[in-house]
């Protein structure tokens, strides 16, 4: 069994990430796996050079033992233009030249009224789909700021959804049923990060063998993405285990940006490493 914790160097841990590494953590232990640390950070504008650091010393104190070396998306991003190659020669990909505001400007325009995909993320109509080619190939080279989607609809004919119906495994669930259709055509590259979150997890998970993965319940959703490009590329398909996220006695989740609630305050005040264990156990029963 192997793994990963994959967080993103933008912040300090909380208690929520502790809950998700320990997640993760017992399990390696319990089935004598292997656990694996990556850096999710293509979105180079918003990580911080201090946080890879202090994230390590974080999971040192919870007393985690991660392989070397560790993952770094950034070393990768030649690999990740790759695969955009690939998907593109499938005709899989189309550039997209719509601004935010254009989009929602589309969608009040047809007046339909729900447009946003399971995540939360806005659908997108589809304006820039059929662009012809010699339009798409002007836009381009005239450097007008673009985003690469991938064709849902010919994915989906590629790997035979919904005909021979695409699933996941949860860990103590079983097979769920996927809905990558509620997604639309989702982005897999900007011009300015080069390669998008969908994309790097599922390749970075694949590369690395990684067999189990645990992360919050806010991701779930997307899986039914992920899964999509794991069958298009004919990846190994990982079992998830989505755990509950956390939340402080207000109700609230944690998050980075709440400084009293990150694990090094939480140290520094002088909670031991056994009381934040005690809590987080609360999380489990
Ligand atoms: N980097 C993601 C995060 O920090 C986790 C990605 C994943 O586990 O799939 O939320």
């Amino acid at each position: 069994m192997i793994t990963r914790f994959a967080p993103s160097p933008t912040g300090y841990l909380h208690l929520g990430h502790a809950f998700s590494i320990l997640n993760g953590w017992y399990h390696v232990q319990r089935t004598s796996g292997r656990y694996l640390l990556r850096f999710e950070d293509i979105d180079q504008e918003r990580c911080r050079p201090e946080f890879y650091e202090a994230i390590q010393e974080d999971l040192r104190w919870l007393g985690v033992e991660w392989e070397t070396p560790i993952r770094f998306q950034s070393h990768h991003f030649l690999e990740y233009e790759n695969l955009l190659t690939v998907l593109k020669e499938r005709g899989l990909l189309y550039p997209c030249f719509c601004s935010r505001k254009q989009i929602e400007a589309e969608w009040c325009d047809s007046l339909q009224a729900s447009h946003h995909a399971p995540d939360g993320s806005v659908i997108y109509p589809g304006t820039c789909k059929n662009m012809t080619v010699s339009e798409q190939q002007e836009r381009l080279a005239a450097g007008y700021s673009h985003v690469w989607r991938l064709d849902m609809k010919a994915a989906l004919e590629q790997i035979n959804h919904p005909k021979t119906p695409l699933t996941w495994m949860e860990e103590g669930q079983g097979r769920q049923l996927c809905y990558p259709e509620a997604f639309g055509d989702v982005i897999l590259a900007r011009k300015d990060v080069l390669a998008s979150y969908h994309l790097c997890v599922t390749y970075d998970d694949a590369f690395s063998a990684v067999d189990w993965i645990t992360r919050g319940e806010d991701l779930r959703s997307v899986t039914s993405v992920h899964r999509v490009l794991q069958c298009l590329m004919k990846w190994p398909e990982p079992v998830y285990a989505h755990h509950i996220l956390l939340k402080d006695e207000t109700g609230q989740k944690f998050s980075k940006r709440h400084q009293s609630q990150t694990l090094r305050s939480l140290r520094d005040n002088g909670l031991t490493l056994k009381e934040i264990k005690a809590q987080i156990t609360n999380y489990y029963s």
